[in-house]
C-alpha cells in the first residue's frame, strides 16, 4: 500500500542545491524521523494534497495558523477584498487599527499591541523592550521552549532546534548566550535560584504558558501563578509567548484559559490568518517605551500589511464570533485523545499523552511529561516509525516528537474516526 511519492522526491533532490537542506525551515525536513519531505501542492479544509496527488489528514495545520482549516471561505474573500486596495501601502491604514482593537478586546493583559511579522520577530521585540524598560540586561527562559531562531533564544531550545541537535546554534556569541538564564520548565524553585544569584539583574522571564515546543507540555498546577507573583515582587517583566496558544486554548490564549495574566505577551501564527504576521503587546506603560513614543525602537517595512492585516482579522473575527468553534476543537481533540488512550489499551502500551484543548502529544515514554528532561525519555526511533506508518495511511502528523499536532475545526467526528482507525494500524505496527 505504498504511497508514490516521486515527484516529490525529484522536488527535494532539485531543492538541496538551491537551498540549504532543501528546506526554508528546517523541521519540514523530516530530519528526525528519516525519509524525505513531501512537497504540497494545494490544502482544503481538513486535507493537504501533495505533488504527486496524494491526499492527507492534516494535524499540523501549517503549525498552528491554520485553525480553521484550510482555504476557509472567510479568509480567502478577505485577502481576495483586500487585492485591489494595495498589497503595500508603509503608511498608516484603517485596518492597522481595527487589529490592534481587536486584539485587545480579546486578549486580556494587552492594552497596546505593535505588528511585526513573525512569531520570531514578536519576541525578540518584546525582550528588547522589556530590557530597554527594566534598565536590566538578563531574560530566564525555559530548557525546551522555543521562542523563534533570535539570538538569545537559541540557548536549550526545543522544536527543530533540539530536534536537530543543536540547542545552542553556532553563531549566537558568548556575550549574548551569558544574557539568557535557563531553568527547568514547571520548576519554582529553580526560577527562584536564578533570580538570587543575579540580584536586579533579570529583565524578563519569558514562557510558552503552554509548551508546544518539547512536544505539548502543561504547566504544573500554579506554576504560572508562581511566576507571575515572582515577577511582580521582583520587578521583572512576565512575557507569555502565546504565538501558538494565542487565540486557540481559548479566544484570549492560555492567559484567559489559565486567568493569570502576564505584563507582556507575543502572537503569531493565528493571528495572520495564514499570512506571515505576528504581535507584541502588553501594559500601556510598558508598551509606552517603544518608538516613537519611547526610545526603544523596533520598525518594520511591511509590518501591518494590508492583505496580511485582512486575513488576520477575517481569522480573529471569525474566532470572536463562533464560540462554538472553541467547543467543536475540545470535543473531537477529546475524542482523539481519548481514542488513541483506548487503542494503547488495547495493545497493551502505556505511552503518554499530553493535551490543552486543540493541542496534543503522545510521547514514546511511560512516563509522565513534565518538561524536557522528561521529554527526552521518548523512544525517538519508534516515534519515527509510528509518524511513517501513519503518513502510509494518510495521516499528516508533526515530524518530530518535540512538536504538539494542531487540530483544526475542519476534523469532522467521520475523520476522527479516520485517524484512530489508522492510530490503531500504525501503534500494532510499531510493535
Ligand atoms: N514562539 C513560539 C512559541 C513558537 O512556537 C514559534 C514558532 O513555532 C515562534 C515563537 C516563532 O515564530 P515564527 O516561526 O513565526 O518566527
Amino acid at each position: 500500500m505504498s504511497l508514490i511519492h516521486t515527484t516529490s522526491q525529484e522536488l527535494f533532490t532539485r531543492a538541496q542545491d538551491s537551498i540549504p537542506g532543501g528546506v526554508n525551515s528546517p523541521v519540514r525536513a523530516f530530519k528526525a524521523v528519516g525519509g524525505q519531505p513531501l512537497f504540497m501542492k494545494a490544502a482544503k479544509g481538513a486535507y493537504l494534497f501533495d505533488e504527486d496527488g496524494n491526499q492527507y489528514l492534516d494535524l499540523i495545520n501549517s503549525w498552528g495558523p491554520m485553525i480553521l482549516g484550510h482555504a476557509h471561505e472567510v479568509i480567502e474573500k478577505a485577502v481576495r477584498d483586500a487585492l485591489p486596495g494595495s498589497l503595500s501601502f508603509g503608511a498608516p491604514t484603517r485596518r492597522e487599527v481595527e487589529m490592534a482593537e481587536l486584539i485587545i478586546s480579546m486578549i486580556p493583559s494587552v492594552e497596546k499591541v505593535r505588528m511585526v511579522n513573525s512569531g520570531t520577530e514578536a519576541t525578540m521585540s518584546a525582550i528588547r523592550v522589556a530590557r530597554g524598560y527594566t534598565g536590566r540586561d538578563k531574560i530566564i527562559k525555559f530548557e525546551g521552549c522555543y521562542h523563534g531562531h533570535g539570538d538569545s533564544f537559541l540557548i536549550a531550545a526545543g522544536s527543530g532546534a533540539v530536534t536537530l541537535g543543536v540547542p545552542d546554534s553556532p553563531g549566537v556569541t558568548k556575550g549574548v548566550a551569558n544574557d539568557t538564564l535557563t531553568a527547568p520548565y514547571n520548576d519554582l524553585a529553580a526560577v527562584q535560584t536564578l533570580i538570587d544569584a543575579n540580584p536586579s539583574q533579570v529583565a524578563a522571564i519569558i514562557l510558552e504558558p503552554v509548551v508546544g515546543n518539547m512536544g505539548l507540555v502543561v504547566p504544573a498546577k500554579g506554576f504560572l501563578q508562581g511566576l507571575r507573583d515572582l515577577c511582580t515582587k521582583e520587578g521583572i517583566v512576565l512575557i507569555f509567548d502565546e504565538v501558538m496558544t494565542g487565540f486557540r486554548l481559548a479566544k484570549g490564549g492560555a492567559q484567559e484559559l489559565y486567568g493569570v495574566l502576564p505584563d507582556m505577551t507575543t502572537l503569531g501564527k493565528i493571528i495572520g490568518g495564514g499570512m506571515p504576521v505576528g504581535a507584541y503587546g502588553g501594559k500601556r506603560e510598558i508598551m509606552n517605551s517603544v518608538a516613537p513614543v519611547g526610545p526603544v525602537y523596533q520598525a518594520g517595512t511591511l509590518s501591518g500589511n494590508p492583505i496580511a492585516m485582512s486575513a488576520g482579522m477575517a481569522a480573529l473575527t471569525y474566532l470572536n464570533e463562533h464560540p462554538e468553534v472553541y467547543t467543536h476543537l475540545q470535543t473531537i481533540t477529546d475524542k482523539l485523545v481519548n481514542g488513541t488512550k483506548q487503542n494503547m489499551q488495547q495493545l497493551g502500551l502505556n505511552y503518554t499523552i499530553n493535551q490543552v484543548g486543540s493541542m496534543f502529544s503522545l510521547f514514546f515514554t511511560e512516563q509522565p511529561v513534565t518538561d524536557f528532561a522528561s521529554a527526552k525519555t521518548s523512544d525517538l526511533g519508534r516515534f519515527g516509525k509510528y509518524f511513517h506508518e501513519m503518513l502510509q495511511r494518510g495521516i499528516y502528523l508533526a515530524p518530530s516528537q518535540y512538536e504538539t499536532l494542531f487540530v483544526s475545526a475542519a476534523i469532522t467526528d467521520a475523520l476522527a474516526d479516520q485517524y484512530l482507525k489508522a492510530n490503531l494500524e500504525a501503534l500494532q505496527a510499531t510493535l
